[in-house]
């Protein structure tokens, strides 16, 4: 399936719960906010992309969306793409 994930950056202040829970999909940048990884590959070194689509599976839906409700200030926004439903929050 097709996830978007979307971090605010307005919100992120680098807890860094979501790189715990999601090393593969979550970094901090050197603003020490939060960017989206596809399977740890930053988009192109952008390392200021706060939204992106990646290719998931089940499991990796789910460890997405874990990530996304261990941030304390609900940064991380999850849709899924193929049904148009919003998994977070
Ligand atoms: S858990 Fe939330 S506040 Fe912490 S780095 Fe991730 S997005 Fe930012």
């Amino acid at each position: 399936m097709k996830l978007k994930i979307s971090v605010d950056p307005a919100l992120c202040f680098g807890a860094a719960s979501c790189v715990a829970v999601s090393p593969s999909h979550f970094a901090l940048n050197d603003d020490n906010k939060a960017v989206p990884l596809d399977a740890g590959e930053v988009v192109k070194g952008d390392i200021r992309l706060y939204e992106r689509i990646i290719e998931a599976d089940e499991i990796k839906k789910d460890e997405i969306v874990l990530a996304a409700k261990s941030c304390p200030v609900a940064a991380i926004s999850v849709w899924n793409l193929d049904t148009g439903e919003k998994l977070y929050p």
